[in-house]
């Protein structure tokens, strides 16, 4: 393919449904030549064009450009700590389908080989339409593909056994792939830092500059739920004393409540979260002051235009606004105060991880066209 072509591929993939002279532009591209591109690329079954949506606009009618219904799609997949997803993931982030079941009980390999059962059966589905892989995990990945969970008790699951031999196969941490997907298509759109936070069994996150995530030198940075910022006597799975992340999670409104480790982290947060009831209140407001508290310390560290919160970040801004926007403010160096980065829910919420595989492996596969 030429460059033009791949160019205009990636405009239909950040913008889905864009017209033919919008996207001609964006490409710096005149009609004559765009119209030439759009007939390759639909011969070659990447690209098709449709009716756009009426826009009371006059000039002459132009096309919608879509993907092609017989294109190149991805399996994307998450593993959470409680349940897995795969959905085939079309250019321009549609999903066609999806399968997924809960995963509790199960040792890392079992959910990976139920992923691979799902995959093989959906790559026969689509006639050999899925090209490759992305897959986000509550965990860091190594260079070959090994997972480690610390939380989950998994490591050195071999995550390549979801599709051997794959073409295209890209895994990643959940809460950096969740930062990715904000960036290309929630509200970090645009931010010249973006700073995203993720509660699920612990806290991760990422922070996005200029539209790039910092991976760090081993591709583990944005374990801030491992900054000493919670209570020093109480051991984190990671090894570490005081991790942040055992200060605003389900292990942590657990602790409070008197509750043994429950085996569901998430679900269980989840309904002490919701609960009105005076005591579980007054667990999530010690948990929700942790959580402002420490979002302060980043954002005097790290200067973003925004902070997103997903997973249980979410549920936490919405049973406890005040709480962590005080501790927040309270912890915020002054000349910061008067405005104060916002504290967000994330806009692809629980979706975010899944949809930063799909970016991934959605990258990779368009380098590979090229
Ligand atoms: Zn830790």
């Amino acid at each position: 393919m030429t460059t033009r072509a791949t160019e205009l591929l990636r405009v239909v993939h950040a913008r889905p449904g864009v017209t033919r002279a919008d996207a001609a532009r964006l490409i710096g591209v005149g009609t004559g030549a765009t119209t030439e591109l759009v007939g390759r690329l639909g011969q070659a079954e990447l690209l098709a064009e449709g009716p756009t949506a009426p826009s009371g606009a006059r000039g002459r009618p132009t096309t919608a450009l879509i993907p092609h219904p017989r294109g190149p799609l991805i399996a994307a997949a998450s593993i959470t700590h409680e349940a897995w997803r795969v959905d085939v993931v079309e250019l321009g982030g549609g999903t066609l389908a999806g399968r997924s079941a809960g995963s509790q009980g199960l040792g890392g390999a079992e959910v990976v080989a139920a992923i691979g059962a799902a995959v093989a059966e959906l790559r026969t589905t689509f006639g050999g339409r899925i090209r490759g892989i992305g897959i986000s995990v509550p965990g860091t990945v190594s260079r070959d593909l090994r997972l480690d969970a610390s939380n989950l008790g998994w490591h050195g699951v071999d995550l390549a056994a979801a599709w051997p031999g794959a073409e295209i196969f890209v895994a990643g941490n959940d809460a950096t792939l969740a930062a990715s997907a904000e960036s290309h298509r929630g509200l970090a759109v645009g931010a010249s830092v973006a700073l995203h936070l993720r509660i699920e069994a612990g806290l991760g996150g990422a922070v996005v500059n200029g539209g790039q995530v910092l991976v760090g030198a081993l591709g583990a940075a944005g374990e801030f739920g491992h900054m000493p910022f919670g209570d020093p006597a109480v051991a984190c799975p990671c090894g570490a004393y005081g991790c942040w992340g055992t200060a605003v999670d389900g292990s942590a409104l657990a602790r409070l409540l008197g509750h043994e480790q429950p085996p569901d982290p998430v679900s269980y947060a989840r309904r002490i979260i919701a609960a009105t009831d005076p005591q579980p209140a007054a667990a999530t407001a010690i948990v929700a002051t942790a959580l402002g508290r420490g979002i302060a310390g980043l954002v005097n560290g790290l200067d973003p235009d925004l902070v997103t919160l997903g997973g249980l970040g979410v549920d936490l801004l919405a049973a406890a606004p005040d709480r962590i926007d005080e501790a927040y403010r309270a912890g915020l160096m002054g000349f910061r105060r008067a405005s104060p980065p916002p504290v967000l829910a994330a806009r692809l919420g629980d979706d975010g991880p899944l949809a930063g595989a799909a970016e991934e492996a959605w990258t990779a596969l368009l380098a590979a066209l090229a």
